[in-house]
């Protein structure tokens, strides 16, 4: 009877196993080709700083509609991108999209926004990474001061010179960084010491009990005297309630990005959302004074 129940347990599991590498195969295989058919978009997400909620930035979060599967969320194809190195070319699109947008509202509604780009191990890790940058902001004639690159944390620590080396160059360029995900991986106390970071962002993770979880709440609030002490800026994502915003303003938390606040949106929607109010009141609400 163990045996058998053994049998169509391993029978299940494998069922279960070859259909996510069916699915990962089929994703790879469309992925190939859907980097040149101009499926992927991207979608804006404000930033804005606590408390006075202005805006300060947006975050680029990339969106894939294809049309043979319909709409594929991040989580699931971009771990794919990574393991074929179809992130380079995409990445680089994202980057230059991006890039590409952030010229154009900063010039055009005269703010100096920052544009939070996501980017993974593997492109730091492309040797012309840094190069590719450059010509980037060259081409679309950016300061680099508009840029900020979220890397996220869970980094093993047999790669941290390398990711320091990296990190270095893009602060050199003039970009900013900013951890992304704090709070969830591992070693997260050491990477702060280690890495030079402009910006911590807590994940959803970390701040989505603080309301009622004292032990959680006062986690962020230690990681927020160390990153006061430290010079670097905090970011809280993933707020969706008044009571989190209220928490985290207590706290001393920088900024914060969020459902509450607002959802990634399509650039025509976040424009219209953001950048159709009276001059006067574009002025007074986005900072000037930006500064991650
Ligand atoms: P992330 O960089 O940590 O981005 C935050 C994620 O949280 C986004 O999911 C965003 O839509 C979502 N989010 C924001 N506010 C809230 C909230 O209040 N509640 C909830 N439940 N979720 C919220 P998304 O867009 O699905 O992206 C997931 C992840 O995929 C990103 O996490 C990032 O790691 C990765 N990703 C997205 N775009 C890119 C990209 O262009 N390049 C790379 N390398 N990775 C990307
Ligand atoms: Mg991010
Ligand atoms: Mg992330
Ligand atoms: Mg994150």
């Amino acid at each position: 009877e163990a045996k058998k129940i053994g049998f169509n347990k391993y029978v299940f599991f494998n069922e279960q196993i070859n259909a996510i590498l069916q699915r990962n195969l089929k994703l790879e295989i469309l992925l190939r080709k859907a980097i040149y058919d101009k499926e992927f978009s991207l979608h804006y997400q404000p930033q804005f700083s606590i408390p006075d909620n202005s805006l300060i930035g947006i975050e680029a979060l990339l969106r894939w509609n294809s049309p043979a599967e319909g709409s594929i969320p991040p989580s699931e194809f971009i771990s794919i991108a990574e393991e074929t190195d179809l992130i380079i070319p995409l990445g680089e699109w994202v980057m230059n999209r991006a890039i590409r947008q952030i010229a154009e509202w900063n010039n055009r509604y005269q703010t100096t926004l920052k544009m939070g780009i996501n980017v993974s191990i593997k492109q730091l890790n492309h040797k012309e990474f840094g190069e590719m940058i450059k010509s980037a902001i060259k081409f679309y004639a950016v300061p680099p001061e508009w840029i900020d690159m979220e890397i996220t944390e869970s980094i093993a620590i047999e790669d941290a010179y390398d990711i320091h080396e990296i990190t270095k160059t893009i602060r050199d360029i003039g970009i900013s960084v900013s951890i992304d995900d704090f709070g969830t991986g591992y070693s997260s106390l050491n990477h702060l010491k280690m890495f030079p970071f402009d910006r911590i962002k807590f994940s959803k993770l970390s701040i989505d009990h603080i309301v009622n979880d004292e032990f959680d709440k006062e986690i962020v609030r230690s990681i927020i005297v160390l990153a006061n002490f430290m010079k670097i800026k905090t970011i809280a994502e993933g707020v969706e309630t008044a009571a989190q915003y209220d928490v985290l303003k207590e706290l001393g938390c920088d900024q914060i990005q969020g459902y509450y606040l607002a959802k990634p949106m399509p650039a025509k929607e976040f424009e219209k959302v953001f950048f159709s109010l009276p001059q006067q009141l574009i002025l007074e609400n986005s900072s000037v004074n930006s500064s991650i």
